[in-house]
């Protein structure tokens, strides 16, 4: 396999044409990902809605302005996500109802976007299309969330970050997780894989360390279990492990409060990574050949990921926005970018006392994100060797227009009505206000 293009816009803007979302609009084209539309398809924009009290997820507008190029190609797009597994104790996208309630929340709904917002695997995550992945590393099937599997076309629109389990997630965790029905997640957590004493399928449990009725935080671990699978007696904590389908949740509870009964085996996260692989390659599955295109905004780069309640300082400056046709390809330019970007002063980063070039995922995160990247080169899904090819836009009366909500400049339209039904002028209400002399001003007085 040769190397694969990624097409590459840098963050900021002095003008209009540089506009983040004027260049994304462009790289939708410069990319060619308007030929994975033919008029008429029904096309998924595939994006990471967000936690509720997340701030570091995508803007609304960036989403819209890809929407937007999909509707002038004659595609029916829709936005979607998919519900979660109850990976913590408060988060609100374990339903279509409160999913979507946060998704208004963040600026997500057919007015802002111009097009339906979709829950893919319905109301309790439970709608999917199961997938066959035979030459999956390790997962040899999952489930795919229907409105997903459903669509003509596909817009991978990644936000780029960090991710406590992934290490990093782009375009292949938006699938490999982002795709997957609520049986699909529980697949791709490697639920009950192994057997409890090399704790990989489940959660690692070290009953010796858990103060029982004593601790504090032991009614969110016995109440808020969703299989019902941890008790306490006077003995302390009971699991039951035949009951657990890993869904982080007292993981999550028992590490974030500080305490250390219930965690994760290291081995656990890049056999996370790997599966994770696996999952995004049966969602491509059910694509025709060309009908993915995928995009990634490397822009407000939280450490951790869009699926945390909260944004930590973003570990580098803005890097830009990337437009590929291959999926491994446009995650490892996003992760090489990233490395290769600034150090943020005051993130996670800076504190380590990482350099410019230096893995940060890895040192934020403990993994790699390398590993999610070989193990989807290695059952076909892309190539890690990739062409960067940077795309600025030209300033010039011909493109200033472009991608601007009229044809034309507003003051010409204004004109039009100004002559038409005349102008505040002179006498009308415009002028003369009260004022002092220009003679008598002296904004030095102010500095
Ligand atoms: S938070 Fe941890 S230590 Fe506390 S009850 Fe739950 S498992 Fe035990
Ligand atoms: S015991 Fe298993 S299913 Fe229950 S909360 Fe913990 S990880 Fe989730």
């Amino acid at each position: 396999m040769g190397k694969s293009k990624v097409y590459f816009t840098p963050a900021g803007a002095t003008n209009w044409v540089e506009s983040t979302i004027c260049k994304a609009k462009e790289m939708f084209y410069v990319a060619e990902l308007d030929k994975c539309i033919k008029p008429g398809d029904t096309v998924a924009v595939k994006i990471h809605i967000g936690e509720w009290n997340r701030t570091a997820c995508l803007r609304p507008e960036f989403v819209a302005a890809i929407v937007e190029e999909v509707q002038k190609c004659g595609g029916k797009p829709f936005v979607t996500d998919t519900t979660t597994l109850t990976y913590q104790l408060f988060n609100n996208r374990f339903d279509e109802v409160n999913e979507l309630k946060g998704a208004y929340r963040h600026g997500f709904n057919p007015n802002s976007l111009g097009c339906p917002v979709i829950i893919a695997d319905g109301f309790i995550g439970h709608d999917d299309i199961r997938v066959e992945i035979p030459d999956g590393n390790i997962l040899k099937e999952t489930y795919i969330a229907r409105a997903l599997a459903s669509a003509d076309a596909c817009i991978n629109l990644a936000h780029a970050k960090g991710h406590s389990i992934t290490s990093f997630g782009g375009c292949i965790k938006n699938f490999g997780i982002g795709g997957q029905s609520k049986r699909g997640k529980y697949i791709t957590h490697l639920a009950m894989w192994g057997d409890p004493a090399d704790a990989i399928g489940y959660p690692l449990v070290n009953k010796d360390n858990c103060a029982g009725k004593s601790c504090k935080w032991y009614k969110f671990c016995e109440d808020g279990c969703p299989e019902g699978a941890i008790s306490f007696d006077d003995k302390g904590l009971n699991f039951d492990f035949g009951k657990c389908r890993l869904c982080y949740s007292c993981q999550v509870t028992c590490m974030f409060t500080g305490e250390s009964a219930i965690g994760f085996r290291d081995d656990y996260f890049p056999f996370a990574q790997i599966a994770m692989a696996d999952a995004a390659k049966g969602v491509m599955s059910l694509f025709d050949p060309g009908k993915i295109g995928y995009m990634a905004y490397v822009i407000d780069v939280a450490p951790e990921c869009d699926c945390f309640p909260w944004a930590g300082t973003y570990i580098v400056p803005d890097v830009g926005v990337l437009a590929s046709k291959d999926i491994v390809a446009i995650d490892t330019a996003a992760v090489d970018l990233i490395d290769a970007a600034p150090i943020m002063p005051g993130s996670r980063v800076d504190q380590l006392g990482l350099k410019p070039g230096e893995d940060k995922f890895k040192a934020v995160n403990l993994v790699t994100p390398r590993i999610q990247l070989k193990a989807a080169q290695k059952i076909g899904m892309g190539t890690m060797d990739y062409e960067l090819v940077t795309w600025e836009p030209v300033l010039s009366p011909d493109t200033i227009g472009k991608h601007q909500p009229f044809d034309r400049p507003g003051t010409f339209y204004l004109r039009k009505l100004y002559q038409k039904y005349g102008h505040v002028t002179k006498g009308t209400g415009a002028e003369p206000f009260k004022r002092v002399k220009l003679a008598d001003a002296n904004w030095k007085q102010f500095a």
